[in-house]
């Protein structure tokens, strides 16, 4: 509608500039005929008819460029402004293609992140930005990146989405300032903020956050909402390729029910370890957990209860080792925790503290839950990692026997039953 109406604007105003051109040129061609006439011999005798149609000329040219030129030189300007707007537009869309081409690279967020900063620097120069996606369990959208934001009205670090209107409705929405306006919860403070939902494939994965300021920045805000919704599309599909590639990751990697990595990356990374310790002569352990009686757990109170017990104690090993650390779900009930430059008695005490964290899971439920330990290290007890493995292993049948609910180092020759982690070291340093 709009394009139509300057269509039809841009065409009578042409046709009044080139009225006013031909009227122009037929009134200063009038003139240069009658100034020819009047010096030829034989029309000497009309000259004052001729220098009244001279000068009548002059008054039409004038006219004829009075009511021209102004109009000319407005179409001028008119189409130096369109000109500039498609070079503007022009500009947007090679940098969209650039963002969209950049961001099929992108590895990850911190990648799609640099992307959009740079896109965003170009396209939405002199607006604040914050992008959110959502976290893996899908109940709030944490903070990926913001820049420009004012410094006394930084963005939240987590966003609920049953607290924020684009995201309840699915649609862009604006945070206008003022009491009575419609605000998300989780912007206290009073900034203009444009949230945009960024979907793809049916699915919300992030939000776009544009904050405007100033006093014309509801229509700055206006003026730039297609440009970042466009953005914003760009970046959805690029975070839904991203998070499906993670989930296709963490599928190959780690077991689905604990999050724990599972047995096969395991085995990679304890050759890897083994390896490692060989050559650094760094001791290196592994820590066997089997939990017990697991079956008579499942048959009294059920298997759902069996999955939450074993993700608890997941989290529970997880939470206690440190970051170069891997625990794993060798199978079933029985998990496996590497622990690279750890001796045999440091290992003992960290079993015994997972032991410790494991048995107080049971205040959560209405069972007891308890695990057996087996531990092994390298080059205590083994020199190969499948040697590490059954070393562990046969300790932990040892503590199986002996009564579960405890941790059992292997030792070269015997193994040796601890009941507690003094008695360990004890028999470690005589040993
Ligand atoms: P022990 O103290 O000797 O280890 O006894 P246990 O009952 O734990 O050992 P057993 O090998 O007899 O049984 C292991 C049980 O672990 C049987 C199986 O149903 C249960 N289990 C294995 N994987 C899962 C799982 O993913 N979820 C649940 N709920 N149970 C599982
Ligand atoms: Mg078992
Ligand atoms: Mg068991």
């Amino acid at each position: 509608m709009k394009a139509a109406q300057i269509r039809v604007e841009n065409t009578a105003s042409d046709r009044q500039v080139l009225r006013a051109a031909v009227t122009l040129l037929f009134a200063l061609s009038t003139g240069l005929v009658c100034t020819i006439l009047a010096r030829l011999g034989p029309m000497r005798s009309y000259g004052d008819t001729l220098s009244w149609i001279n000068t009548g000329a002059v008054v039409i040219s004038l006219i004829a460029l009075a009511r021209g030129a102004p109009l000319a030189i407005r179409e001028m300007a008119e189409r130096r402004r369109y000109a500039a707007s498609a070079l503007d537009s022009r500009r947007q869309i090679e940098n969209l293609f650039q963002m969209t081409d950049m961001l099929q690279s992108a590895l990850g967020y911190d990648d799609a992140n640099a992307v959009l900063r740079a896109t965003a620097s170009q396209l939405l120069a002199g607006f604040g930005g914050a992008l959110y996606v959502f976290n893996n369990s899908r109940d709030r959208l944490d903070l990926s990146t913001c820049w420009d934001w004012p410094q006394d009205h930084l963005p939240p670090d987590t966003v609920s989405p049953s607290h924020c209107w684009a995201l309840k409705r699915g649609k862009p929405h604006v945070n206008h300032v003022g009491a009575t306006a419609l605000r998300c919860e989780h912007l206290t403070a009073d900034v203009l903020v444009l949230e945009i939902p960024m979907m793809a494939r049916g699915e919300v994965y992030g939000l776009l956050c544009i904050q405007s300021g100033g006093e014309a920045g509801e229509v700055h805000l206006g003026e730039i909402t297609p440009l970042a919704a466009a953005v914003a599309d760009a970046m959805s599909l690029a975070l839904s390729n991203i998070s499906l590639r993670e989930k296709l990751r963490t599928q190959a990697l780690r077991d689905p029910l604990t999050g724990l990595y599972n047995r096969r990356y395991m085995e990679d990374v304890l050759e890897r370890c083994v390896n490692l310790s060989e050559r650094n002569g760094s001791a290196l352990s592994v820590v066997m957990i089997d939990l017990d009686h697991f079956k008579l757990l499942n048959d009294e109170h059920g298997h759902a209860l069996g999955d939450a017990v074993l993700r608890e104690v997941a989290g529970a090993i997880v939470g206690a080792i440190r970051p170069c650390d891997v625990a794993c779900r060798y199978g079933g009930e029985e998990l496996l925790v590497i622990l690279p430059d750890c001796s045999l008695d440091d290992a003992a005490t960290k079993a015994n503290v997972l032991r410790a964290r494991i048995e107080s899971l049971s205040d959560n439920h209405q069972c007891r839950v308890t695990a057996s330990f087996g531990v092994a290290s390298m080059p205590d007890n083994a020199t190969k990692a499948s040697e590490l493995v059954a070393a562990a292993d046969g300790a932990l049948y040892a503590a199986k026997q002996s009564g579960r609910n405890r941790v059992v180092a292997a030792e070269r020759r015997n193994v040796v039953v601890v009941d507690s982690i003094t008695a360990l070291a004890g028999k470690a340093r005589s040993g």
